[in-house]
C-alpha cells in the first residue's frame, strides 16, 4: 500500500499551492503558511526523506546543497548575517510534517535557548 503523500510532497508535485521562492533540480523553498518571523521560508529536498533521523550517507551532498541554497536565499531575502535555520526532528521537537525541512527565519531578533 502506498503511504499517503506528505503536504510537502504535494507542494513538490504542484497538487497544492505554495508561494515558491526558490527551486532547482534538488530542492524547493516556499513561504511558511504560518510565519513566525517577517521572513519564514521552508526549504526541502525534493527527495523524500522523513526527518533528520533518516538522512543517509548518500544524502551528504544533498544536505550540503540545501545549506548553500539557504545561504543564497538569505542574501536574496536581505537577512544575511542575521537569521536562524531550524530543523525539528520528531514529535518531541515539534515536527509536524514528515518530510525533512529547514525553517529559514529572519527579519527580527531571536532569543536563545529556543522553546
Ligand atoms: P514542523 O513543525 O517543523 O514540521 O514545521 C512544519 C511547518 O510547515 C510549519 O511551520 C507550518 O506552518 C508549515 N506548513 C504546513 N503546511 C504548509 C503549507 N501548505 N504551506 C506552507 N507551509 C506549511
Amino acid at each position: 500500500m502506498m503511504a499517503e503523500k506528505s503536504i510537502f510532497k504535494k507542494i513538490i508535485d504542484r497538487e497544492i499551492p505554495a508561494t515558491i521562492v526558490y527551486e532547482d533540480d534538488l530542492c524547493l523553498a516556499f513561504e511558511d503558511i504560518n510565519p513566525q518571523a517577517p521572513v519564514h521560508v521552508i526549504v526541502i529536498p525534493k527527495k523524500e526523506i522523513a526527518s533528520a533521523d533518516d538522512v543517509a550517507e548518500e544524502d551528504e551532498a544533498l544536505v550540503g546543497h540545501l545549506m548553500v541554497a539557504i545561504r543564497e536565499m538569505a542574501a536574496k531575502l536581505g537577512i544575511a548575517g542575521g537569521y536562524r535555520v531550524v530543523t525539528n526532528c520528531g514529535p518531541a521537537a515539534g515536527q509536524e510534517v514528515m518530510h525533512l525541512h529547514f525553517h529559514l527565519l529572519g527579519g527580527r531578533g531571536f532569543s536563545w535557548p529556543p522553546g
